[in-house]
């Protein structure tokens, strides 16, 4: 009772405040401003329970797979720390609750984008691969096919030179027929060669500039889902709350709006928690009390632990 007035004073004295800082405003959440104030009485003596509250199955997460991502988060402030500071037990004071909204929504839409753009740049590279190996055929079969016509030409040339100088001479002698016949067939058979070799070469270029073309409506495609992306993402923000705390007189409750990962989900759930330990945000990107919470894995920063500290009274070197 005498806490819930105390926390209600303590709402008013903020809520002045913020209405008067409206810098503040565009980066802390206006529930988060007032209740991370009014905070646990003992923070760091003993552990702070937590509960599944609300549980939404539209996030694909099993409740189980929702509990071992609590106590992943909590297991990283606790090893940070070397403190007991979380403890999941059933009907814990702070609820954490999965909440489908709209957040939610957007980040399953940019998913499904993702996943279409990562296979059209896999069918793009694949085409490329093809062309590449197509050309390199190509441009081998053209320098041997060069290098035929040229001897083809020799060829000709000299057999053309050597029936000039005999019909000059009253005609090809006896002796020189069968040799000439057989010359003439070779160089027939090697024109045959050639025209084989040119239509194969023929051949291969179409094959170039289908996968060419194929390249191009790939390239198109990607442009697409690019286009796509930006569209949905923009609608949706660029900084926005991927969850909230919450403590008034009714209790205090975690609300987890969207996540992309299992990992990020934790670092919410870390960042979340440090609001119920007491932990206000910080000025490092780095840290977990990062008003954004961008970044992959729940680690603990050392800016982290020196607010911990200053939140426990006690100094805590990080592990
Ligand atoms: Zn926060």
């Amino acid at each position: 009772m005498q806490r819930g007035f105390f926390t209600l004073i303590v709402l008013i004295a903020l809520a002045a405040a913020a209405a008067a800082g409206v810098a503040r405003l565009a980066v802390f959440p206006f529930a988060e401003v007032f209740e991370r104030v009014a905070l646990a009485p003992r923070p760091c003596e003993e552990p702070i329970a937590y509960s599944v509250g609300a549980h939404d199955a539209r996030f694909g997460l099993s409740r189980d797979e929702f509990i071992a991502a609590m106590r992943k988060a909590e297991r990283a402030w606790e090893e940070a720390s070397g403190r007991d500071l979380l403890a999941y037990r059933q009907g814990g004071e702070v609820k954490v609750n999965l909440v489908y909204d709209s957040r939610q929504e957007t980040t399953e839409r940019l998913r499904t984008i993702d996943r279409a753009l990562i296979e059209t740049e896999r069918n793009y590279e694949r085409m490329r691969e093809e062309y590449e190996r197509l050309s390199n055929e190509y441009m081998d079969e053209r320098a041997a096919l060069d290098r035929m016509v040229e001897g083809l030409i020799d060829r000709t040339r000299s057999y053309d030179g050597e029936i000039a100088y005999w019909s000059g001479r009253g005609g090809v002698p006896s002796g020189a027929t069968a040799r000439l016949a057989k010359e003439r067939a070779g160089i027939e058979e090697d024109r045959a060669r050639t025209a084989a070799a040119e239509r194969s070469l023929s051949r291969k270029l179409a094959l170039i500039n289908e996968r060419v073309e194929s390249m191009n409506g790939l390239a198109a495609e990607l442009e697409a889902h690019v286009v796509r992306w930006n569209d949905v993402s923009g609608a949706r923000g660029e900084v926005f709350e991927e969850g909230v705390y919450r403590r008034d007189p009714s209790g205090v409750e975690i609300d987890v709006y969207q996540f992309e990962t299992e990992e990020k989900l934790v670092r919410v759930l870390a960042h979340e928690f440090g609001h119920a330990i007491g932990l206000e945000h910080l000025p490092d990107p780095r840290a977990i009390m990062y008003h954004a919470n961008q970044g992959g894995a729940a680690v603990i920063a050392e800016s982290d632990l020196e607010e911990l500290a200053r939140v426990c009274g006690a100094e805590l070197a990080l592990r």
